[in-house]
């Protein structure tokens, strides 16, 4: 039988229809493949008796001619989803070992549609940063390597776990979060496909908060039709997040293989970075040459407060996550570090139990949001981003149908290489994502191409509101074009 870790999720999906093989084989499977990668620390919690009963209750339904449309298929769950009865984190210390009596949305509708939980998979603390360094369990491992090199490299983060468990075979697919790039970035980084969908396309609802004007569910895969897949049953509208969308879910798979002909596609100038390595320069060239030749036409556009995005991004961020993190007193969930009064009680929980890049984070927040300092960067921060928001709609009312930038300014990169005394050389990680968020647009990666050292890049496609089918259908293009990318097993 072949490595059932191979397969893709459309794949098991078909075999499992075909009963070539079960969920509990295809757990199994899955479940050994994880035990054997442990070093790369993808999995904060494996839940392996949790993983057998739901692959065997799939296959009990597959026995009567049942079962949802993602049956029997073995997914990871990123650590900021809340699981019912199941540890759930963020990987902060502060939330020790809360275990929430409630079930995010968008895993309850992943159980709904007859998937099966491997476990909880790891991130950066409260999903800020961009290489998941941050974790309170630890980085983790990109299962990439460069050409005859064994230095550890990161796999992007926030959602590095996602992305790494995907790239080594530890799952069939992914939940991840976007607040500033934390899908797309890791899955550039790891060969993988990240879509960030349309702000409020998922329900935010269980979700731990980051950013919540930001913040964005969506699926990491190791195809672009494995996403389109999951994305179907993780969106739609939830009455308990007044920001989710009613609107219909599409059936995104039904958009691979669209013809592009036609489309408008939007190559923003200011997207060309002073510095940028020659091999990006390429590849985002070799990205539109391939949507070209499938018929697209490509116009140079402009987006001219692309500069002011990354700035602007971390005013809000970091505002809205002082105010979301106000929660974690030591009082209502997990850790508690007693002091001598109430307030000295706080100090110490907050103090012990946040790590140093949410602490700073929650300093840089406080200090934008206070009396006197918010209407110099908290209020114009909010004006830049309506500014950003305008550069994409006037793009789209000209008749643009998407804008191909790349995903990254670089590849994957070491562990405690760009962790020193200055953290902007980690948020430029983020300089081609974050405008997306601040725009609430959907955004996908797909793997494109290699560097010089064998390590995959990523291209970035960004689409009109609600319109991920076409970043589908263009993903795909892109797809078949570059071929898949599996990293080598050395782990
Ligand atoms: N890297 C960005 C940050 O640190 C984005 C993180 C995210 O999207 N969750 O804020």
């Amino acid at each position: 039988m072949t490595d059932l870790t191979s397969l893709t999720l459309a794949e098991a999906r078909d075999g499992l229809a075909k009963k070539s093989f079960t969920s509990l084989e295809l757990t199994d499977a899955h479940l050994a493949a994880m035990e054997r990668a442990r070093a790369l620390n993808a999995y904060v919690l494996e839940t392996p008796e949790r993983a057998r009963a739901m692959a065997s209750e799939a296959d009990a339904r597959i026995a009567k001619g049942e079962g949802g449309r993602l049956n029997g298929l073995p997914l990871g769950i990123k650590d900021l989803f809340a699981t019912e009865g199941v540890r759930t984190t963020a990987c902060s210390k502060i939330l020790g070992d809360f275990k929430p009596p409630y079930e995010s949305t968008v895993t309850s509708q992943l159980w709904r549609d007859g998937a099966v939980m491997l476990g909880k998979l790891n991130n950066d603390e409260f999903a800020m940063g961009s290489s998941n360094e941050t974790s309170c369990f630890g980085p983790v491992i990109n299962p990439w390597r460069r050409a005859g090199s064994d230095t550890k490299l990161v796999p992007g983060g926030s959602s590095g776990g996602s992305a790494s468990a995907v790239a080594a075979g530890l799952c069939l697919g992914a939940t991840a979060t976007d607040t500033g790039g934390s899908i797309r970035q890791p899955a550039a980084f790891t060969g993988t496909v990240g879509i960030k969908p349309t702000y409020g396309r998922c329900s935010r609802w269980g979700i731990v908060a980051f950013a919540s004007s930001l913040d964005q569910a969506g699926p990491i895969a190791r195809t672009v039709r494995d996403t389109a897949i999951l994305m179907r049953s993780m969106a739609g509208h939830d009455p308990k997040d007044t920001t989710s969308v009613d609107r219909p879910v599409p059936d995104y798979e039904a958009a691979i293989g669209k013809s592009v002909k036609g489309m408008k596609i939007g190559i923003p100038r200011e997207y060309r970075l002073d510095g940028m390595p020659a091999e990006i320069e390429k590849l985002w060239a070799q990205g539109a040459d391939w949507l070209k030749a499938a018929g697209a036409e490509l116009v140079e556009v402009s987006l001219p407060h692309t500069k002011y995005a990354l700035p602007a991004y971390y005013i809000v961020a970091p505002a809205e996550a002082s105010s979301n993190l106000a929660r974690y007193d030591g009082v209502r969930y997990g850790m508690r570090v007693e002091g001598r009064n109430i307030v000295e009680m706080y100090e110490n929980t907050r103090a012990k139990g946040f790590g140093a890049e949410v602490r700073r984070r929650i300093m840089i927040g406080t200090y934008v949001l206070s009396a006197g300092y918010y209407d110099a960067y908290y209020l114009r921060a909010q004006k830049v981003r309506t500014l950003i928001k305008k550069d994409f709609e006037d793009c789209y009312a000209a008749g643009i149908n998407a804008i191909l930038t790349p995903a990254t300014p670089s590849a994957a990169f070491g562990i405690g290489e760009k962790t020193g005394a200055d953290p902007i050389e980690m948020y430029l990680n983020d300089i081609f994502t974050v405008t997306v968020n601040m725009a609430g647009l959907p955004g996908i990666a797909v793997p494109a191409g290699k560097d010089a050292q064998g390590l995959p890049l990523g291209l970035q496609l960004i689409g009109r509101p609600f319109d991920e089918e076409t970043l589908v259908s263009l993903g795909e293009v892109i797809e078949q074009a570059a071929g898949r990318f599996t990293p080598e097993r050395w782990w």
